[in-house]
């Protein structure tokens, strides 16, 4: 699944934690769940991946920035948590890249991988995906903007 919409979903998940822990451990674990759900996803290395890695990474790293800044102050810590902790464990492909390993236990990438249902076909729909979340995080930011 593209990290943007891990990103995403983090926030919304932000938005309704209690606090910055709970959202981080949210995150992490909403990022199972939707790995689980059948996805976009290529099969092989990720080196063979990086025409679309790249830009994700980068739209998801400047999603994580906006809606930081969009959101108010009292429930900021708590949403970029539950963004970071929903992006955490996709760390392993830029890890992979850059330094050759992963960050994370043996354990914890043979569960990610466990998890996931990809086909290369479905990028349609991760991009549908994106759009309702961007639109639903707007959504949410903006009533809680709205609400002081
Ligand atoms: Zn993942």
């Amino acid at each position: 699944m593209l990290v943007t919409n891990h990103v995403l979903s983090g926030a919304l998940i932000g938005h309704v934690a209690p606090g910055p822990a709970t959202a981080f451990g949210a995150g992490v674990l909403s990022h199972l769940v939707l790995d689980a759900v059948p996805h976009w996803g290529g099969r092989g290395p990720i080196r063979e991946l990086m025409h679309i890695a790249v830009p994700d990474g980068l739209v998801g790293a400047t999603t994580m920035a906006v809606v930081t800044a969009a959101t108010p102050s009292r429930r900021r810590a708590r949403v970029l948590a539950g963004m970071a902790g929903a992006a955490f464990l996709d760390l392993d492909k830029p890890s992979t890249v850059f330094f050759g390993f992963s960050p994370f236990p043996g354990a914890v990438d043979a569960l990610h991988g466990r998890v996931q249902r990809e086909s290369p076909g479905r990028m349609p729909q991760e991009v549908l995906v994106a759009v309702a979340g961007a639109l639903a995080v707007a959504a949410v930011t903006r009533r809680r903007r709205q609400s002081g």
